[in-house]
């Protein structure tokens, strides 16, 4: 038997997100990433939820508004950046697309691994896919491309936070070893020192929980920004990009956060969690506070209740579709 089709208004997900919020906001657990000293001083009160819809209806709840760093969730854009430049095989061909099974910032994962730094998506992969960017060479100007490419998936400038950026800077040990290893294994594509500066200018970048939905929202459109009615990336890379979040977004915990919540999503150790669910929404959450593994514990427990709320998993036979009704009623 063909499975049922269920409709989801946005009047059900505004209240999906309220309800979240209610629920989550006294939850306790975690602590504020202190490897990147700025991390570790931003408010661990703060908490936010956000859902963009295909017609650009944004739904929040909370500080959804808040800027924070951006960091992981920056291998995101970057990576779609490089498949427009180099197209979806080249990006396979050059970083590749596999899960480490390790922390994102594994030497080990790169010494086991050295023919292929594995994904755009982990640190290693994150830093080559930054020494991808056109025009190579010339620093300035790919920082442009990385800036512009991620306003244009989220309908918003980026701004560095120079205070995150400068306590990044001071403490990128760990990520000079990779690009460095990643240069003795031929896997790197401009300067070593520049790609790293980029990597890390990139994860500073403020963001906002509205801004990671509405890109969501880009790559659950086929590339077709709902808000600002733009074509950002060719339909044909959103499922690759989809791809890549779905194998290791949640780092070594990406298969339990599959199990638990039926949703691919990208988080960053500033507490930023990014949802795609194809076809239908991009959703983000907002929470400093950390689990063991660096994925923030609120925004978590956020996404999984929405998604809960809404009855969705992508996983599940059903297919199931926002209905456009209402959309100027339920536009924030
Ligand atoms: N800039 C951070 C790092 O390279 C990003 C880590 C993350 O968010 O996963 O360590």
């Amino acid at each position: 038997m063909a499975a049922s089709h269920k409709e989801i208004t946005a009047a059900e997900v505004r209240a999906a997100v309220e309800s979240a919020y209610e629920k989550v906001r006294g939850a306790t657990g975690g602590k504020n990433a202190d490897y990147i000293p700025y991390l570790a001083s931003v408010d661990p009160s703060l908490f936010g939820i956000s859902v963009c819809l295909l017609d650009g209806t944004v739904i929040s709840a909370g500080d959804a508004r808040c800027t924070f760093g951006i960091e992981s969730v920056s291998k995101v854009p970057t990576a779609i950046l490089a498949m427009r430049e180099y197209g979806a095989l080249g990006v396979l061909e050059k970083v590749g697309a596999d899960a480490t099974g390790l922390p994102f910032n594994s030497i080990m994962a790169l010494l086991l691994e050295k023919d292929r730094p594995s994904t755009p998506l982990v640190n290693a992969g994150a830093i080559a896919a930054c020494s991808l960017v056109e025009p190579v060479g010339d620093a300035e100007g790919k920082w442009a491309t990385i800036v512009g490419n991620i306003a244009e998936l989220t309908g918003a400038e980026p701004q560095i936070i120079p205070e995150l950026y400068a306590s990044e800077s001071a403490n990128d040990f760990n990520n000079r070893s990779i690009a460095w290893l990643l240069r003795s294994y031929g896997r790197i594509y401009d300067d070593p020192d520049m790609s790293l500066d980029l990597y890390t200018r990139q994860c500073s970048l403020g963001t906002t929980a509205e801004q990671l939905a509405v890109m969501g929202a880009t790559i659950a459109n086929d590339g077709y920004n709902p808000v600002t009615n733009r074509q950002v990336f060719d339909a044909e890379l959103a499922p690759r990009i989809t791809s890549l979040i779905t194998t290791v977004g949640f780092y070594e915990r990406t298969g339990d956060w599959l199990y638990k919540s039926g949703i691919p999503a990208k988080s960053g150790v500033g507490g930023g969690v990014l949802g795609v669910m194809p076809g239908m929404f991009g959703i983000a959450a907002f929470s400093p506070p950390l689990d063991e593994a660096g994925n923030s514990v609120k925004a978590q427990l956020a996404i999984r209740e929405v998604m809960h709320e809404l009855g969705l998993n992508i996983f599940a036979a059903s297919r199931l579709c926002i209905c456009e009704c209402r959309p100027t009623e339920e536009r924030s």
